[in-house]
């Protein structure tokens, strides 16, 4: 079989692949990139484009904010446009719920302490502000340096990026076998290639749980599908992405319009998605619900016509949280995988983080969260 040698080998090229193969070949450091399907197919390209940092777990920020920077000049460092809008996000509460004004309260000041500053508007003043809310909105948290950018586009110009930086980029190519033999990980592909590097890195989304297990660990990703619409376009008036917070799944939309005047909407309920064929169904169900949730958060949209729906397989880890770091059992293996709702924004420092780890074997963002540890404790 015909071998080929870099120092590391990332599988997956969704935007967690694409982007740690970009900080890779910043740093000099020979990569070869292996990806099935095309690069940014899978969940990075049917994402809805939110560039959220509040909401998560405040021990995701530094790791959010960090990432939030790296956005902030992508697009030029890329030398790409992947349209990034720094227009700012808010995160809502209805009147339902008033204990969540005590809430977004508190999250700020936590969330201050890490760098991110939100502001947070009720009553006549959050009117005044965000003048398309419908009434039931009681409250917004608002976070001026977030946004959105196009999802289907970011994945792709990274890996164009780093393959004219010379990085090795392999598309339409399935990792079938992943063993270490000696110091050196021997990666087996459908084409019939061999590749070897010291190094490895599984960035394979909602396929990353065969992987893992190969080397004895086991994530135990479960997918789904996230339903996303966009309507025709209207006046451009919403400049923040926005996002509905509440325990009621069907309740938890949220939205983006860009300046194209097209509205996309994302949320409410999930469908079911399969790793074995790589499809999302959409439930038109959920799309009818997301419809009636879009006429209370803003009701100037409610007239407007749908003109595609779609979904993407995300895959979900048993806590939600993603996995980042080192192996616990192999030397040289490296994990950038089960990322759900927040992984879009997480892309670019997820990728540098990861980069670091190879080249000075540390970073100083904190990481400690979502070691593989977590789940390798509770399967022995
Ligand atoms: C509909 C939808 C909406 C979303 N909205 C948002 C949002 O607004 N904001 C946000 O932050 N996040 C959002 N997300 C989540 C975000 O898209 C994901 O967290 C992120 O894209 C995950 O990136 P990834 O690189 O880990 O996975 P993927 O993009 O799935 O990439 C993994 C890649 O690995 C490849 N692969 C798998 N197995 C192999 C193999 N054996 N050999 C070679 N290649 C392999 C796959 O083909 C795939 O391309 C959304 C997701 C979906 C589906």
């Amino acid at each position: 079989m015909k071998t080929q040698s870099s120092d590391v080998i990332v599988i997956g090229g969704g935007i967690m692949g694409a982007c740690t193969t970009l900080f890779l070949r910043q740093r000099g450091i020979s990569v070869t990139l292996l990806e099935r399907d095309r690069i940014g197919q899978k969940a990075s390209g049917s994402s809805f484009g939110n560039l959220r940092r509040q909401g998560r777990p405040i021990s995701q920020l530094p790791l959010a904010n960090r990432s939030s920077a790296l956005w902030a000049q992508l697009s030029e460092s890329l030398g790409a446009e992947i349209e990034v809008e720094l227009s700012g996000h808010v995160r809502v509460g209805y009147s339902d719920r008033p204990e969540l004004v005590e809430d977004f309260t508190h999250y700020a000041s936590q969330a201050a302490e890490t760098g991110l500053n939100l502001e947070v508007f009720t009553g006549k003043e959050l009117h005044e502000r965000f003048p398309f809310f419908g009434p039931e909105v009681l409250v917004g948290s608002y976070s001026p340096n977030d946004g959105h950018s196009n999802p289907r586009v970011v994945a792709s110009a990274c890996a164009r990026a780093a393959s004219a930086n010379g990085a090795h980029v392999h598309e339409n190519m399935a990792v079938t076998s992943a063993n270490k033999v000696g110091e050196d990980f021997v990666v087996v592909t459908d084409a019939g290639l061999g590749f070897t590097a010291p190094s490895l890195v599984i960035a394979a989304g909602a396929w990353s749980n065969s992987l893992a297990e190969a080397f004895g660990e086991k994530i135990g990703i479960v997918s789904r599908g996230p339903t996303m619409l966009v309507t025709e376009p209207a006046p451009y008036f919403i400049h923040p992405c926005l996002g509905v917070v509440t325990p009621v799944e069907e309740e938890s939309i949220y939205l983006r319009q860009i300046a194209r005047g097209n509205v996309i909407v994302g949320g409410s309920t999930r469908s079911p998605a399969s790793t074995s064929t790589g499809r999302a169904i959409v439930d038109p169900k959920n799309t009818l619900s997301q419809l009636r949730q879009l006429r209370r958060l803003v009701p100037a949209l409610a007239q407007l016509n749908v003109i595609r729906v779609w979904s993407g397989v995300e895959g979900y880890t048993p806590d939600g949280m993603p996995v980042i770091g080192r192996s616990e059992r192999e030397a040289g293996l490296y994990y950038a995988c089960g990322f759900s709702g927040g992984g879009h924004q997480l892309g670019p420092g997820v990728g540098e983080v990861i980069a670091e780890l190879i080249d000075t074997g540390e970073t100083d963002t904190p990481i400690e969260d979502f070691g593989i540890r977590r789940f390798n404790a509770s399967t022995g």
